[in-house]
């Protein structure tokens, strides 16, 4: 019996080790991104210096391990960011932790009150990296190794919750003859943000995506570790005048804590919101007239409903001991937006020869500006694209502001029950209209608003659902 004692004692430990293997484990962190003031706000067509901070921004990460596989998810309070910052915050984080960078995605939220880290070109899929975007880089990676520094055993849950009344399609058909004319002197079909309760409005160009889906990690039986949302609203806006903010995203993390009295915990509660699809959906009921309202009131009251509806879900998850982990991440490469000769000769003679007292601000001079430098854009774009499975959750995600129906097919396409998808992951290429709406004309489709070809949501969209298909179990 003695000589058996340390075999018994080996298989109990072997036991032991093989039962922690499989038990999924999650950490989570905060890294605070906030720009100097002065900083260049970047949400509209000419950025100007930011003079105070609202709200501090952050890159907010979440590392799981299902015992074989790691992957990471950060959220940055950003417009938007270079492929070339995502490229480098992924070489930081597999330096310091091993996690590779096809299991690392990285998006940003649209905060329309954020300093730029999209570098000096919107067209081109390489660029060396400026001070502010380094520094996002890192401060990325660091908030990856924070989360790996607090993983612990963790139960996982996905939830959703329907919120339609904050999410309208902005683009919008207006009777024969009422849509002014475009940048390029013509005439579209469609007219992003019309006046708010006009009466030639007809309807809208598309649908919107009322879902809010989550995926909910708990120490078993206990305190929440995160929460990674997504719902696929625009921004909301209405900041102080040159004031820093991370918008309706912020102040959702900060309201879901609350109401989960989770404020206090140590480590602290994550709470995450990336943007799901809403390249064409925002916070404006252009059906009445749009109320006025002081800085900040419409985005708390959309941060916190959509926060209550999130934490009343919580109460009905079922929680899960497991989850198997796996990512696919590829690189398609697209041509950028063509421009046909005509409208580069207009882009030309517009810059020579700009109307008298045209203004910096002037939308034909914007625009000759930004399709001179797409025609010189370098093919191929290298457009990141990345698959996260979850157990039975699939995150798929684009580079782009990607339209709400590219993200409902997605979700009905997708081989997994839960399924969802995540824009401006890893990089920054424009809006992404489906091909149905370039004849229909209107903001999302201008050359410069949109940088790739018009069949480009097609095929991402499939190589999207190949991915997909390769991480999935055989039955839905
Ligand atoms: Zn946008």
């Amino acid at each position: 019996m003695k000589t058996l004692a340390p075999i018994i004692l080996a298989l109990l430990l072997l036991a032991g080790a093989l039962r922690a293997a499989d038990t999924l484990r999650a950490g989570a962190a905060t890294s605070n991104i906030t720009p100097e003031l002065d900083s260049k706000i970047v949400g509209g067509f000419v950025p100007f210096p930011a003079s105070g901070v609202h709200d501090e921004l952050h890159a907010r990460c979440l590392v799981l391990d299902d015992g074989k596989t790691k992957i990471a998810l950060v959220v940055c309070d950003l417009l938007g960011f270079h492929r070339s910052v995502s490229i480098e915050a992924r070489r930081l984080i597999e330096e310091a932790t091993g996690i590779p960078p096809s299991h690392v995605a990285i998006s940003a939220t649209h905060t329309h009150s954020a300093a730029s880290a999209l570098g000096d070109s919107r067209y081109t899929s390489e660029q060396p990296l400026d001070d502010y975007q380094r520094f996002v880089a890192r401060r990325i990676a660091d908030g990856v190794r924070r989360a790996v520094n607090t993983l612990r055993p963790a139960e996982i849950a996905f939830g959703s919750a329907e919120a339609p009344e904050h999410v309208f399609n902005r683009r919008w058909f207006m009777k024969e003859g009422t849509v002014p004319p475009n940048p390029f002197g013509t005439v579209d079909k469609v007219k992003m943000n019309p006046p708010s309760g006009n009466a030639n409005l007809v309807e809208p160009a598309g649908p919107t995506d009322p879902t809010i889906s989550f995926i909910a990690l708990r120490e078993p039986g206990g305190r929440l570790i995160s929460v990674y949302s997504a719902y696929s609203l625009h921004y909301v806006g209405g900041v102080g005048s040159g004031d820093i903010s991370a918008d309706y995203y912020g102040m959702y993390c900060a309201a879901l804590a609350k109401l989960q009295s989770a404020t206090e915990y140590d480590p602290p509660f994550v709470a995450m919101m990336a943007n799901g699809t809403s390249g064409d959906v925002n916070n404006i009921n252009f059906r009445t007239p749009r109320p006025s309202a002081p800085a900040y009131v419409q985005m708390r009251k959309v941060a916190e409903d959509v926060a209550e509806k999130v934490s009343a879900a919580l109460s009905k998850v079922e929680w899960k001991e497991r989850a198997e982990l796996d990512a696919r991440f590829r690189e398609l490469e697209l041509a950028w937006r063509p421009i046909d000769p005509d409208l580069l000769a207009w882009a030309k003679d517009k810059t020579a020869h700009p109307a008298p007292g045209a203004s910096k601000a002037d939308l034909s001079i914007i625009y000759a500006d930004r399709v001179q430098r797409l025609a010189e854009a370098k093919n191929p774009a290298r457009i990141p694209l990345q698959f996260l499975r979850i157990g039975d959750i699939g995150i798929g995600t684009f580079p782009c502001e990607t339209f709400a129906e590219t993200g409902l097919a997605f979700k009905k396409r997708s081989p997994f029950a839960h399924s969802f998808m995540v824009e401006l992951n890893h990089g920054y290429f424009g809006y992404l209209p489906t091909p149905r709406h370039f004849p229909l004309g209107g903001y999302e489709t201008w050359p410069g608003t949109n940088s790739l070809e018009p069949q480009a949501a097609v095929k991402m969209l499939d190589a999207l659902l190949e991915m997909a298909a390769e991480t999935a179990p055989k039955s839905k």
